[in-house]
């Protein structure tokens, strides 16, 4: 597994993959630019190695990768503008309006969507507007596309550059296993690291648009908080528009997890069969000739010389990818279809709501009253939404079958959103029973925000789609 040319090893930037938007990742390679390699340079040791299935939705494989790369800093810098947005609200020196407090119907403050609003607008423009620096390798990028030989070359090599790889990404969709080319490579790297460390991680594709939905599912209903209608009171038509479009999003967010509880069960009948003659490469189906009907080699005849090589035989690497392969893809996938750490950060604009709100009191000096909402904020961010993303992810697995009829398939989505909403709905009610119940406020906040944590410790742990 050596680089038998220097010049084979080559790497990207972030940057140069997620210009105008992925379109290197979009663009069909007979209608698009066929000299990406420009794009690369000659490396000595590659940061990432980019591993993914070209039959899988390209839109998809552009916004996870830009949660990848820029999701971190976008919520960090988010978080931070929308607390120096509570503070200059805070002490009054950013305007706001009339506003009556969640539990205090005898109060009216000042209060302005500034938290919110300065959250959600620099994140967005770090995660689309931030450019990585760091060293990635995504083959139409690093593999000379229209040269045949050097295309042959690096594929020979392909052992050597993922043994040269820090670590793999391997962006898995319902493709991937069956896919020579991405097993291969997921088998060669950890060939190639058993004897160093492995970094591997694994993400569906599917977490680019569960994790924007679900920040736009926490921005509408942080909206209508801040708006001030919390569910039908004031406004009946507004309050009932933004509960419709809180369920649409909502069974948006459920038909997706029902499609990828569908692709985590063919993802395990497809690894424990897994066979070399029943994969599928881009050459066999092109019939081996280009677009001008020039012949080229089949990847799979030099594929199974690395094999050969590398694993002993192709029983062997068979059994390589039924064991080994198969445990790290689905440790690395892990039990919930949303890591915690995404769904905080995707959970992020109710902690920036809570500053909102929290702001509004602070400023009228109500400090016993605003430190409450602060905590109650904190209570559905860090507990009460991975506790519901948990029972969205059984509810998702338990309706995962689709039906024959669309209108059928979209009503049991639209069941599951309705079920969430309730959830959700009973969260806030006890909620308001703890502030109804316990006379200090702070106490109330204690209570419900302890109670939300152990439901969400209990939930996150014991709640595992089987
Ligand atoms: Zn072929």
């Amino acid at each position: 597994m050596e680089i038998s040319e220097p010049e084979l090893l080559r790497a990207t930037s972030p940057r140069r993959v997620l210009r105008g938007f992925g379109r290197v990742l979009r663009l069909d390679l007979a209608l698009g630019q066929k000299h990406w390699e420009k794009w690369s340079r000659p490396t000595r040791q590659i940061g990432q190695f980019w591993s993914h299935s070209w039959q899988a939705d390209p839109w998809a494989k552009v916004l996870l990768l830009f949660l990848v790369c820029n999701g971190m800093p976008a919520i960090v810098v988010g978080t931070l503008a929308a607390l120096a947005a509570s503070f200059l609200c805070g002490f009054g020196i950013l305007p706001g309006y009339l506003h009556t407090p969640w539990n205090h119907p005898e109060l009216v403050v000042e209060q302005g969507p500034w938290s919110l609003a300065s959250g959600c607008v620099s994140s967005l423009l770090v995660l689309l507007l931030l450019r990585s620096g760091r060293s990635v390798f995504l083959d139409r990028i690093c593999i000379h596309q229209s040269d045949e030989h050097l295309k042959g070359l690096a594929i020979m090599n392909m052992g050597g550059l993922l043994k040269n790889s820090e670590s793999l990404l391997v962006m898995w969709d319902s493709t991937y296993a069956e896919r020579l080319w991405c097993v291969f490579e997921l088998a060669a790297y950890l060939k190639s690291h058993e004897d160093s460390s492995c970094k591997l991680m694994v993400r569906p594709v599917l977490l680019g648009p569960l994790t924007l939905i679900t920040f736009f599912v926490v921005t509408l209903r942080s909206c209508i908080l801040v708006a001030g209608f919390p569910v039908v009171s004031k406004d009946v038509l507004a309050g009932l528009s933004a509960v419709a479009a809180l369920l649409a999003v909502c069974a948006l967010q459920v038909q997706k997890l029902r499609g990828y509880n569908r692709s985590m069960e063919a993802l395990q009948h497809q690894l424990s069969s897994f066979s070399f003659a029943q994969t599928k490469s881009y050459c066999c189906s092109a019939n081996h000739k280009d677009d001008n009907g020039a012949p080229f080699r089949c990847d799979r005849e030099i594929l199974l010389e690395c094999i050969t090589l590398w694993f002993g035989s192709v029983e062997s690497f068979e059994q390589c990818v039924q064991s080994k392969v198969s445990a790290s893809l689905l440790s690395g996938l892990g039990s919930h279809a949303l890591p915690y750490s995404w769904i905080l950060a995707a959970s992020s604009p109710f902690l920036w709501a809570a500053a909102d709100s929290a702001a509004s009191l602070f400023r009228c000096g109500e400090w016993r009253i605003g430190l409450p909402y602060l905590l109650n904020g904190l209570a559905w961010w860090l507990a009460a939404t991975p506790a519901l993303f948990v029972v969205c992810g059984l509810v998702s697995h338990r309706l995962r079958a689709r039906a024959d009829r669309q209108c059928v398939d979209l009503l049991k989505s639209i069941v599951g959103a309705v079920f969430i909403i309730i959830l959700a709905l009973l969260a806030a009610a006890a909620q308001q029973a703890c502030f109804t119940l316990v006379d200090d406020e702070l106490h109330a906040a204690l209570a419900f925000s302890g109670g939300m944590t152990l439901l969400a410790g209990i939930t996150w742990r014991k709640c595992k789609p089987s």
